[in-house]
């Protein structure tokens, strides 16, 4: 399909407007691996030309995003190359794009159009109002000999530069990731677009295709939303009488219930939330990798050096991948997982020391104590900034805002207490404080009291971390040491049952 055969040169063109789309770092991924598979070029580029919804650091911000996943490039803005500037603005100051709308003017496929704002909604609303369906605008100037709009222009009357699109024919292009078919626009159904907006700025049309032209861009992959542009762009290198790179649409993801695309105002899908939150970038790269493309069907964990060799276009699908958070997590637990020991503590440290649960750097006794506590959650955790929340209760003391939940099933609180307290004074002089040793005890005790063991588990586990749901209890309690453990057995008794002085 891919006929191709030179070095391939790919690029990303984000539009500083606002944090990075997941969305955007799967098409950043899709492009570099397309480079990385072929041996070719990824090249960065920041498509900045609208003004209005420029956002300063977003730039930066969004460098960042990529790098945190992994994804570098061999040309952009911040290392440079052979086509630097790789800013659309900073080209536009060099004056870059200027040349090539003289060149359109001239070779009669661009005109000068003095329609105003104002006059065109005007149009628009005339149009629609005797029953037009889609309003499509090519102003009378294209008519004119060239020598008249400049005569115009001349004299200080805005203008921007539109291009002189044919009304008749069709114009087509093929998509690599629809199986290269062919995709047709009747000629007529287009408009005049706008190249040069009357600031003098070049629009994206305009300004992407110069420079995809002289960044030798080959392969162009984007988001299917630009599909019914390209028919403009193909119109434009044939206007240039440059040869179009190849293009391929990416499938769009939807959002998980199927209803619409996952969308920056609905849905928490800023790449620095993913990275807040304690996504690996090993696994973010995997996920991103399945959002419409996959090797065989099934396979779904993979390294990055295996995506990077089974990769092709050939198996992205046209269809729209869907997005599924508990996938992504799951897939996140996976990779977690995969970490020993030491590297799970380095990668939780920095929450908790947000969390401020230990301090920034975190001394050798605090490190020493994550490395003891990690193992305890380990298997369980999907997001690493779950970790202050599992571990809170190593860090501050615990409080029963619903002591109900200390009591077992068919216990009452009474009882409850009278167990806990028995507990504590089993406990007040085991030596060694061990996971033995507080199993046998314990257990014991569980039988003395003909309790079950799931019953006087389950109120120490309350007791000693606040909550049902917590750790293999005694590692717990290896891990909390035999002073915090006694106090808290003492006034999770006293919260149900005030004592009387003696132990009942
Ligand atoms: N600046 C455009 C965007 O942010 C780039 C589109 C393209 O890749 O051609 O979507």
């Amino acid at each position: 399909m891919t006929e191709f055969t030179g070095s391939v040169r790919v690029r990303f063109a984000p539009s500083p407007t606002g944090y990075l789309h997941i969305g955007g770092v799967r098409t950043a991924l899709f492009n570099w691996l397309f480079a990385r598979h072929h041996g070719g070029q990824f090249i960065l580029r920041i498509e900045d030309t609208d003004e209005k919804r420029y956002v300063p650091g977003a730039a930066d911000d969004l460098m960042a995003s990529l790098r945190w996943v992994g994804i570098e490039w061999d040309e952009g803005p911040d290392i440079g190359g052979p086509h630097a500037p790789y800013v659309q603005s900073l080209r536009h100051e060099a004056g870059i794009y200027r040349p090539f709308v003289e060149q359109l003017l001239e070779n009669g496929h661009a005109y000068f159009s003095f329609t105003t704002e104002e006059e065109l909604e005007q149009l628009k609303a005339d149009a629609l109002a005797r029953g037009v369906k889609a309003f499509r605008f090519r102003g009378p100037e294209r008519e004119w000999p060239l020598e008249r709009q400049r005569e115009l222009a001349a004299t200080g009357r805005p203008y921007t530069v539109r291009l002189k699109t044919p009304t008749t024919g069709v114009t087509a292009f093929r998509d690599l990731v629809r199986g290269g078919d062919r995709i047709e626009v009747k000629n007529e159904e287009l408009y005049d677009i706008v190249l040069l907006k009357s600031t003098g700025m070049p629009l994206y049309h305009l300004a992407h295709l110069v420079d995809d032209h002289l960044m030798e861009i080959t392969h162009v992959l984007r988001s299917d939303e630009w599909v019914a542009s390209t028919p403009y762009h193909v119109l434009l290198y044939q206007a240039f009488g440059w040869d179009p790179p190849l293009f391929a649409h990416l499938p769009p993801i939807l959002r998980q219930d199927g209803r619409g695309k996952l969308s920056k105002r609905k849905d928490d899908v800023s790449a620095n939330r993913f990275w807040e939150r304690g996504y690996l970038p090993d696994a973010m790269f995997n996920y991103l990798a399945l959002q419409g493309w996959s090797f065989d069907g099934y396979t779904e964990i993979m390294t990055r050096a295996e995506i990077v060799e089974r990769f092709s276009l050939e198996r992205v699908q046209p269809s729209p991948a869907r997005w599924n958070p508990e996938k992504l997590l799951d897939m996140n637990g996976i990779y977690i997982r995969r970490l020993s020991t030491e590297e799970v503590a380095d990668a939780i440290a920095p929450y908790l020391v947000r969390a401020g649960f230990i301090s920034d750097p975190p001394g050798d006794a605090e490190r020493a104590y994550l490395l003891q506590l990690t193992p305890l959650i380990h298997e369980r955790l999907k997001e690493l900034g779950e970790a202050p929340d599992l571990l809170a209760f190593f860090f501050r003391d615990v409080t029963y805002d619903d002591p109900a939940l200390l009591i077992p099933k068919k216990l009452d609180a009474a009882t409850t207490a009278g167990a806990l307290r028995a507990v504590r004074e089993r406990l007040l002089l085991l030596e060694p404080w061990d996971h033995a040793r507080l199993e046998e005890e314990l257990r014991a005790l569980g039988e003395e009291l003909a309790l079950k063991p799931g019953q006087l588990f389950g109120t120490i586990r309350v007791a000693i971390t606040g909550r049902t749901v917590a750790p293999p209890l005694f590692d717990t309690l290896v891990a909390l040491g035999k002073q915090r453990v006694l106090h808290r057995l003492a006034v999770a008794a006293a919260t149900l049952a005030p004592a009387t002085g003696e132990h009942r």
